[in-house]
């Protein structure tokens, strides 16, 4: 016959919510199999004051207990706890605010959130410009499929550290002082495995390769980066898993720099032209395009593509590509164009406006260039 639940807490049968919470606090705490490692008496008091517990938090199995008594409850399909396990899940917000950090010095307990992992991704300025999907290789660990992440051979259960009794550390005296220092026996687990999981050797985890399909937004630039919730390694004990958090870097390119969401460029175009004008093709993110060259263009002037930079990711407004231009001189002349520049010269000094001027005009435009 089991003990009446109101006398296994120490509460009378008109104890408040409160007390009745109060005492098995206080029961719990006592006989918590964490600090009573092996014990077998205080394992079956932990085990009657969860149950008691149980039915004297809940109104209802409470009113029906208080009615019919134990085999009332019976009737309900209340069969109370089958063993640790069960009681931990049972109650696990409440183990977290009775023991606080005790529990987490016991990591073999509650459930743990998976780490968050981390994928260095490199992107061309191609890529960046149009989006891309992408499917990455993730290396990560998941939970044993064969032990369920437990890490050992069902049916053979962890033992109890014999080395710090369960409780992950060992304690050195020392005069007045006491140390305490991680378990090396256990590393800190409290807990051994004597049969271990033949898949995972015991680790509970296994590596294995996920594909992850990623959708890598138009627009993308170096340093953004994405979450991606739930991609990361599982949790522990039915923990969640954590993130997958993707870094881009987008990777150098040979005619292209990127600032914000405008591409510059540098094009040179010959001294005839520059002084003539027309039209020429130059390359972009977005294919060749045509651009016109004004008459008289300088060393240091811009002419801008609108349009033909990248794409915003916020508001998909696109940037522009900015051409700096640079007129070349030539250094080999065949002897016709000689005899023609020489001509041009001539023209030149009868128009009163030579070299020099030239010169300055060119000197003057490259200063606004970089003093600006
Ligand atoms: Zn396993
Ligand atoms: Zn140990």
């Amino acid at each position: 016959m089991p003990r009446d639940y109101y006398q296994i807490l120490d509460v009378s049968r008109e104890a408040t919510e409160e007390e009745i919470k109060k005492n098995y606090r206080k029961f719990a705490l006592k006989y918590h199999p964490d600090r009573n490692p092996g014990n077998k008496e205080s394992e079956e008091l932990f085990k009657e004051a969860s149950e008691a517990y149980e039915v004297l938090r809940d109104p209802q199995k409470r009113r029906i207990y208080d009615q019919y008594g134990h085999e009332g409850l019976k009737g309900t399909g209340f069969q109370g706890f089958s063993g640790f396990d069960d009681i931990f899940s049972s109650f696990g917000s409440i183990f977290e605010e009775f023991f606080g950090f005790d529990r987490r010095r016991s990591p073999h307990q509650g459930p743990t959130r998976g780490r968050d992992l981390r994928y260095d991704l490199e992107v061309t300025y191609e890529d960046a410009v149009s989006g891309k999907t992408v499917e990455l290789s993730l290396p990560k660990y998941e939970n044993c499929s064969a032990c369920a992440g437990a890490g050992h051979e069902s049916g053979h259960e962890p033992i109890v550290c014999p080395a710090c009794q369960g409780a992950g550390q060992t304690v050195h005296t020392q005069g007045f002082f006491s140390v305490s220092s991680t378990c090396s026996h256990c590393r800190g687990r409290g807990r051994l495995i004597t049969h271990p999981c033949q898949e995972c050797r015991g680790a509970g985890k296994v590596e294995v390769v996920r594909k992850v399909a990623v959708n890598i937004p138009a627009g993308v630039n170096h340093g953004n980066k994405m979450r991606l919730a739930g991609e990361g390694e599982s949790g522990e004990r039915g923990g969640p898993a954590g993130d997958l958090y993707l870094v881009i870097h987008l990777k150098a390119h040979d005619k292209f720099e990127r600032h914000g969401d405008d591409v510059h460029y540098q094009h040179m175009v010959s001294m005839a032209l520059a002084a003539l004008g027309g039209a020429v093709e130059i390359p972009t993110l977005h294919g060749p395009e045509k651009l016109v060259v004004p008459r008289g263009i300088q060393t240091g002037e811009e002419l801008l593509l609108k349009g033909k930079g990248f794409p915003s990711v916020r508001s998909g407004r696109k940037g522009s590509q900015i051409v700096h231009v640079f007129v070349e001189t030539p250094k080999k002349l065949t002897p016709r164009q000689e005899e023609l520049l020489r001509e041009f010269s001539e023209i030149e000094k009868n128009k009163g406006n030579g070299v020099k001027g030239f010169f300055r005009d060119a000197t003057e435009n490259l200063k606004k260039k970089l003093f600006v």
